[in-house]
Protein backbone atom coordinates (compact mmCIF):
# COMPACT_ATOMS: atom_id res chain seq x y z
CA UNK A 1 0.00 0.00 0.00
CA UNK A 2 2.83 2.56 1.19
CA UNK A 3 4.99 1.46 -2.04
CA UNK A 4 1.81 1.73 -4.45
CA UNK A 5 1.48 5.75 -2.23
CA UNK A 6 4.85 6.28 -2.79
CA UNK A 7 4.99 5.35 -6.51
CA UNK A 8 1.56 7.26 -7.48
CA UNK A 9 2.79 10.75 -6.56
CA UNK A 10 6.51 10.20 -7.94
CA UNK A 11 4.72 9.35 -11.42
CA UNK A 12 1.88 12.51 -10.79
CA UNK A 13 5.24 14.61 -9.68
CA UNK A 14 7.06 13.55 -13.03
CA UNK A 15 3.71 14.81 -15.04
CA UNK A 16 3.54 17.67 -13.38
CA UNK A 17 7.37 18.55 -14.17
CA UNK A 18 6.65 17.03 -17.95
CA UNK A 19 3.46 19.81 -17.98
CA UNK A 20 6.22 22.76 -17.23
CA UNK A 21 6.09 23.31 -13.12
CA UNK A 22 9.15 23.71 -11.91
CA UNK A 23 8.19 22.80 -8.46
CA UNK A 24 5.57 20.24 -7.13
CA UNK A 25 4.73 18.93 -3.63
CA UNK A 26 2.03 17.32 -1.49
CA UNK A 27 0.74 18.17 1.81
CA UNK A 28 -1.61 15.80 3.66
CA UNK A 29 -5.27 17.48 3.90
CA UNK A 30 -5.53 18.61 7.69
CA UNK A 31 -6.63 21.57 9.21
CA UNK A 32 -4.50 24.91 8.65
CA UNK A 33 -4.56 25.85 12.49
CA UNK A 34 -1.84 28.07 12.95
CA UNK A 35 -2.17 29.25 9.18
CA UNK A 36 -5.87 30.63 9.71
CA UNK A 37 -4.87 31.86 13.11
CA UNK A 38 -2.79 34.75 11.13
CA UNK A 39 -4.86 34.78 8.36
CA UNK A 40 -8.02 36.01 10.84
CA UNK A 41 -5.86 38.33 12.48
CA UNK A 42 -4.91 40.06 9.68
CA UNK A 43 -8.14 40.46 8.53
CA UNK A 44 -8.92 41.41 11.53
CA UNK A 45 -6.77 44.45 11.64
CA UNK A 46 -8.26 45.50 8.13
CA UNK A 47 -4.92 44.98 5.63
CA UNK A 48 -7.20 43.24 2.91
CA UNK A 49 -8.56 46.91 2.57
CA UNK A 50 -11.15 46.94 -0.17
CA UNK A 51 -10.72 43.21 -1.69
CA UNK A 52 -13.81 41.78 0.09
CA UNK A 53 -13.61 38.37 -1.60
CA UNK A 54 -10.97 38.13 0.85
CA UNK A 55 -13.38 38.23 3.57
CA UNK A 56 -15.79 35.87 2.04
CA UNK A 57 -16.64 32.93 4.24
CA UNK A 58 -12.95 32.75 5.85
CA UNK A 59 -13.70 30.09 7.82
CA UNK A 60 -13.70 28.14 4.27
CA UNK A 61 -9.79 28.48 3.93
CA UNK A 62 -9.44 26.78 6.95
CA UNK A 63 -10.09 23.55 5.85
CA UNK A 64 -9.82 22.14 2.15
CA UNK A 65 -12.78 19.73 3.54
CA UNK A 66 -15.11 22.69 3.19
CA UNK A 67 -14.42 22.24 -0.13
CA UNK A 68 -13.97 18.69 -1.14
CA UNK A 69 -15.23 16.78 2.17
CA UNK A 70 -13.56 13.35 0.88
CA UNK A 71 -10.11 15.34 0.33
CA UNK A 72 -7.02 13.59 1.84
CA UNK A 73 -3.97 15.40 0.12
CA UNK A 74 -3.12 18.85 -1.64
CA UNK A 75 -1.06 18.97 -4.71
CA UNK A 76 0.87 21.86 -4.67
CA UNK A 77 2.55 23.29 -8.03
CA UNK A 78 4.79 26.39 -8.68
CA UNK A 79 5.43 27.81 -12.44
CA UNK A 80 8.15 29.51 -13.09
CA UNK A 81 7.67 33.14 -14.55
CA UNK A 82 10.64 34.70 -14.85
CA UNK A 83 12.14 36.60 -17.54
CA UNK A 84 15.48 38.56 -17.63
CA UNK A 85 14.05 41.69 -19.49
CA UNK A 86 14.48 44.72 -17.57
CA UNK A 87 12.78 48.12 -17.36
CA UNK A 88 14.73 50.31 -19.48
CA UNK A 89 12.82 53.01 -21.37
CA UNK A 90 11.70 54.10 -16.91
CA UNK A 91 15.47 53.82 -15.97
CA UNK A 92 16.51 56.30 -18.88
CA UNK A 93 13.24 58.23 -19.20
CA UNK A 94 10.97 58.07 -16.25
CA UNK A 95 9.17 60.62 -17.00
CA UNK A 96 8.05 59.57 -20.04
CA UNK A 97 7.25 55.73 -19.00
CA UNK A 98 5.30 53.80 -15.65
CA UNK A 99 7.01 50.26 -15.01
CA UNK A 100 4.50 46.95 -15.25
CA UNK A 101 5.14 44.25 -12.63
CA UNK A 102 6.86 41.45 -14.27
CA UNK A 103 4.40 39.11 -13.93
CA UNK A 104 1.97 41.37 -16.04
CA UNK A 105 4.09 41.50 -19.07
CA UNK A 106 2.58 38.73 -20.94
CA UNK A 107 -0.73 36.91 -21.06
CA UNK A 108 -2.96 36.13 -18.07
CA UNK A 109 -1.41 33.27 -15.62
CA UNK A 110 -5.07 32.11 -15.14
CA UNK A 111 -5.11 31.17 -18.46
CA UNK A 112 -1.86 29.49 -18.85
CA UNK A 113 -2.05 27.64 -15.69
CA UNK A 114 -5.41 26.41 -15.60
CA UNK A 115 -5.43 23.80 -18.74
CA UNK A 116 -2.44 22.44 -17.36
CA UNK A 117 -3.77 22.19 -13.96
CA UNK A 118 -6.99 20.12 -15.04
CA UNK A 119 -4.81 18.15 -17.17
CA UNK A 120 -2.56 17.11 -13.86
CA UNK A 121 -6.20 16.43 -11.96
CA UNK A 122 -6.75 14.23 -14.92
CA UNK A 123 -3.80 12.26 -14.65
CA UNK A 124 -4.15 12.21 -11.15
CA UNK A 125 -7.84 10.11 -11.25
CA UNK A 126 -6.01 7.97 -13.84
CA UNK A 127 -3.23 6.92 -11.55
CA UNK A 128 -5.61 6.94 -8.39
CA UNK A 129 -9.13 5.44 -10.07
CA UNK A 130 -12.26 6.93 -8.00
CA UNK A 131 -10.24 10.02 -6.76
CA UNK A 132 -12.04 13.27 -6.78
CA UNK A 133 -10.46 16.75 -7.34
CA UNK A 134 -10.74 20.03 -7.40
CA UNK A 135 -8.17 22.21 -8.88
CA UNK A 136 -7.68 26.70 -8.37
CA UNK A 137 -5.07 29.04 -9.29
CA UNK A 138 -5.57 31.95 -7.36
CA UNK A 139 -9.31 31.22 -6.82
CA UNK A 140 -11.23 29.95 -4.14
CA UNK A 141 -11.08 30.24 -0.58
CA UNK A 142 -7.52 28.38 -0.36
CA UNK A 143 -4.61 29.30 1.60
CA UNK A 144 -2.51 28.72 -1.75
CA UNK A 145 0.71 29.84 0.19
CA UNK A 146 0.16 28.41 3.22
CA UNK A 147 0.15 25.11 1.28
CA UNK A 148 3.25 25.89 -0.42
CA UNK A 149 4.83 25.76 2.58
CA UNK A 150 3.74 22.48 3.91
CA UNK A 151 3.68 20.84 0.65
CA UNK A 152 7.45 21.77 1.02
CA UNK A 153 7.82 23.70 -2.25
CA UNK A 154 9.24 27.16 -0.41
CA UNK A 155 9.16 29.05 2.59
CA UNK A 156 7.16 32.22 2.79
CA UNK A 157 9.78 34.92 2.95
CA UNK A 158 9.12 38.33 4.98
CA UNK A 159 7.34 39.87 1.75
CA UNK A 160 4.70 37.19 2.00
CA UNK A 161 5.73 35.36 -1.47
CA UNK A 162 6.74 32.11 -1.66
CA UNK A 163 10.49 31.25 -2.41
CA UNK A 164 11.64 28.41 -4.04
CA UNK A 165 15.62 27.30 -3.40
CA UNK A 166 16.24 26.81 -6.92
CA UNK A 167 14.07 29.13 -8.61
CA UNK A 168 13.49 32.27 -6.20
CA UNK A 169 9.95 33.83 -5.79
CA UNK A 170 9.05 34.58 -9.32
CA UNK A 171 6.45 31.82 -9.11
CA UNK A 172 2.89 31.44 -9.90
CA UNK A 173 1.02 28.66 -7.56
CA UNK A 174 -1.82 26.02 -8.02
CA UNK A 175 -3.35 24.02 -5.86
CA UNK A 176 -5.30 20.46 -6.24
CA UNK A 177 -7.48 19.22 -3.48
CA UNK A 178 -7.71 15.45 -4.45
CA UNK A 179 -9.30 12.47 -2.13
CA UNK A 180 -6.64 10.38 -2.97
CA UNK A 181 -4.09 9.34 -0.66
CA UNK A 182 -0.34 10.42 -1.85
CA UNK A 183 2.94 10.85 0.17
CA UNK A 184 3.28 13.90 2.06
CA UNK A 185 6.63 16.34 1.49
CA UNK A 186 8.16 17.64 4.66
CA UNK A 187 7.57 21.56 5.08
CA UNK A 188 10.50 23.45 4.00
CA UNK A 189 12.08 25.87 6.98
CA UNK A 190 12.32 29.51 6.53
CA UNK A 191 15.30 30.74 4.95
CA UNK A 192 14.92 34.52 5.31
CA UNK A 193 17.13 34.77 8.33
CA UNK A 194 18.15 37.90 9.57
CA UNK A 195 17.96 39.15 5.86
CA UNK A 196 15.40 42.34 6.22
CA UNK A 197 16.23 43.63 2.49
CA UNK A 198 12.40 43.57 1.37
CA UNK A 199 11.16 45.42 4.37
CA UNK A 200 14.01 47.90 4.70
CA UNK A 201 13.22 48.58 0.41
CA UNK A 202 9.33 48.79 0.37
CA UNK A 203 8.35 52.41 -0.46
CA UNK A 204 5.54 52.56 1.24
CA UNK A 205 6.29 50.93 4.50
CA UNK A 206 3.50 48.04 3.67
CA UNK A 207 5.39 45.33 4.97
CA UNK A 208 4.43 46.68 8.20
CA UNK A 209 6.18 43.53 10.12
CA UNK A 210 7.87 40.75 8.59
CA UNK A 211 5.99 38.47 7.03
CA UNK A 212 2.99 40.84 7.31
CA UNK A 213 1.79 43.02 3.88
CA UNK A 214 -0.82 46.33 4.78
CA UNK A 215 -2.30 46.03 1.59
CA UNK A 216 -3.97 49.53 2.30
CA UNK A 217 0.04 51.11 1.88
CA UNK A 218 1.12 48.18 -0.96
CA UNK A 219 1.26 49.68 -4.72
CA UNK A 220 0.58 46.69 -6.05
CA UNK A 221 -3.03 46.71 -4.56
CA UNK A 222 -3.72 50.37 -5.28
CA UNK A 223 -2.34 49.75 -9.14
CA UNK A 224 -4.36 46.52 -9.57
CA UNK A 225 -6.75 45.90 -7.41
CA UNK A 226 -8.64 49.24 -6.73
CA UNK A 227 -11.64 50.39 -8.39
CA UNK A 228 -11.14 53.66 -11.06
CA UNK A 229 -12.75 55.82 -9.27
CA UNK A 230 -10.67 55.59 -5.89
CA UNK A 231 -7.41 58.06 -5.90
CA UNK A 232 -4.10 56.96 -4.65
CA UNK A 233 -3.83 59.24 -1.48
CA UNK A 234 -1.14 61.12 -2.07
CA UNK A 235 1.63 59.66 0.62
CA UNK A 236 1.44 56.46 -1.65
CA UNK A 237 1.38 58.40 -4.74
CA UNK A 238 5.00 60.62 -3.73
CA UNK A 239 6.22 56.89 -3.05
CA UNK A 240 5.04 55.07 -6.81
CA UNK A 241 8.69 55.14 -8.16
CA UNK A 242 7.14 54.82 -11.26
CA UNK A 243 5.04 52.07 -10.58
CA UNK A 244 1.49 52.23 -12.38
CA UNK A 245 0.59 47.98 -12.71
CA UNK A 246 1.90 45.91 -9.78
CA UNK A 247 5.42 46.53 -7.94
CA UNK A 248 8.50 44.32 -7.81
CA UNK A 249 10.58 45.96 -5.49
CA UNK A 250 10.19 43.46 -2.73
CA UNK A 251 11.37 40.55 -4.84
CA UNK A 252 14.39 42.90 -6.80
CA UNK A 253 16.29 42.93 -3.58
CA UNK A 254 15.55 39.52 -2.22
CA UNK A 255 18.71 37.57 -2.00
CA UNK A 256 17.36 34.43 -2.94
CA UNK A 257 16.06 35.91 -6.37
CA UNK A 258 19.81 35.53 -7.27
CA UNK A 259 18.55 31.63 -8.04
CA UNK A 260 16.27 32.94 -10.33
CA UNK A 261 16.14 31.50 -13.95
CA UNK A 262 14.35 32.16 -17.32
CA UNK A 263 11.29 30.59 -18.00
CA UNK A 264 10.74 28.25 -21.09
CA UNK A 265 7.20 29.93 -21.65
CA UNK A 266 7.23 32.41 -24.37
CA UNK A 267 3.54 33.33 -22.32
CA UNK A 268 4.84 35.32 -20.06
CA UNK A 269 7.33 37.38 -22.51
CA UNK A 270 6.84 41.14 -22.79
CA UNK A 271 3.73 41.59 -25.20
CA UNK A 272 5.42 43.76 -27.44
CA UNK A 273 8.98 44.03 -26.39
CA UNK A 274 7.37 45.90 -23.76
CA UNK A 275 7.86 46.05 -20.03
CA UNK A 276 7.11 49.36 -19.69
CA UNK A 277 4.00 51.59 -20.73
CA UNK A 278 4.82 55.18 -22.15
CA UNK A 279 2.47 57.23 -20.09
CA UNK A 280 1.00 59.56 -23.11
CA UNK A 281 0.44 55.98 -25.00
CA UNK A 282 -1.63 55.46 -22.36
CA UNK A 283 -3.48 58.60 -22.10
CA UNK A 284 -3.83 58.92 -25.41
CA UNK A 285 -5.33 55.41 -25.86
CA UNK A 286 -9.23 54.39 -26.52
CA UNK A 287 -11.06 51.64 -24.48
CA UNK A 288 -11.52 50.16 -27.86
CA UNK A 289 -7.32 49.91 -28.26
CA UNK A 290 -7.04 49.60 -24.26
CA UNK A 291 -9.21 46.50 -24.92
CA UNK A 292 -7.22 45.02 -28.07
CA UNK A 293 -3.30 45.89 -26.22
CA UNK A 294 -4.11 44.03 -23.16
CA UNK A 295 -7.24 41.38 -24.01
CA UNK A 296 -6.17 38.12 -22.48
CA UNK A 297 -3.32 40.19 -19.68
CA UNK A 298 -3.22 40.65 -15.82
CA UNK A 299 -4.06 44.54 -17.13
CA UNK A 300 -7.62 43.75 -17.83
CA UNK A 301 -8.25 43.77 -14.08
CA UNK A 302 -8.04 47.53 -13.17
CA UNK A 303 -9.71 48.28 -16.57
CA UNK A 304 -9.72 50.55 -18.99
CA UNK A 305 -10.03 53.61 -16.02
CA UNK A 306 -7.82 52.01 -13.47
CA UNK A 307 -4.94 52.16 -15.66
CA UNK A 308 -5.44 56.17 -16.85
CA UNK A 309 -5.91 56.87 -12.83
CA UNK A 310 -2.59 55.50 -12.15
CA UNK A 311 -0.45 56.68 -15.30
CA UNK A 312 -2.68 60.25 -14.35
CA UNK A 313 -1.16 59.79 -11.20
CA UNK A 314 2.45 59.02 -11.84
CA UNK A 315 2.70 61.63 -14.63
CA UNK A 316 1.80 64.12 -12.37
CA UNK A 317 3.93 62.90 -9.59
CA UNK A 318 7.06 62.70 -11.45
CA UNK A 319 6.31 66.10 -13.56
CA UNK A 320 6.10 68.19 -10.07
CA UNK A 321 9.58 66.21 -8.82
CA UNK A 322 10.90 67.72 -12.29
CA UNK A 323 9.93 70.78 -11.68
CA UNK A 324 11.42 70.66 -8.17
CA UNK A 325 14.92 69.35 -9.38
CA UNK A 326 15.00 72.25 -11.86
CA UNK A 327 14.62 74.58 -9.57
CA UNK A 328 16.83 72.54 -6.95
CA UNK A 329 19.35 73.63 -9.90
CA UNK A 330 20.01 69.95 -10.66
CA UNK A 331 21.01 69.70 -14.02
S1 LIG B 1 4.87 45.11 -3.68
FE1 LIG B 1 5.99 47.08 -3.44
S2 LIG B 1 4.67 48.31 -2.14
FE2 LIG B 1 3.94 46.19 -1.93
S3 LIG B 1 5.06 45.35 -0.19
FE3 LIG B 1 6.34 44.89 -1.97
S4 LIG B 1 7.77 46.64 -2.15
FE4 LIG B 1 6.10 47.25 -0.79
S1 LIG C 1 14.51 40.03 1.05
FE1 LIG C 1 15.36 38.90 2.81
S2 LIG C 1 13.76 38.99 4.35
FE2 LIG C 1 12.80 39.54 2.42
S3 LIG C 1 11.97 37.64 1.66
FE3 LIG C 1 14.01 37.84 0.78
S4 LIG C 1 15.38 36.75 2.19
FE4 LIG C 1 13.43 37.08 3.26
Amino acid sequence: MGEERRRQTERLKEIARKLGFCEVGVAAAEPLEQEFVRYAEWLKRGYQATMAYMEREPWRRADVRTLLPTARSVVVVAYNYYNPARHEPFEQEPWRYGKLSRYAWGDDYHDVLRPKLQRLAEELAHLCPGAESRYYVDTGPVLEKAWAVRAGIGWQGKHSNIISRRYGSWLFLGVIVTSADLEPDSPLRDFCGTCTACVQACPTGAIVEPYVVDARRCLSYWTIETKPDMEIPEAIAQRMEGWIFGCDICQEVCPWNRFQKPTADPAFAPRYGQTCLELDAVLQMSPEEFRQRFRASPLTRPRYAGLQRTVRTWKRVVSAKLVDSHADGAP
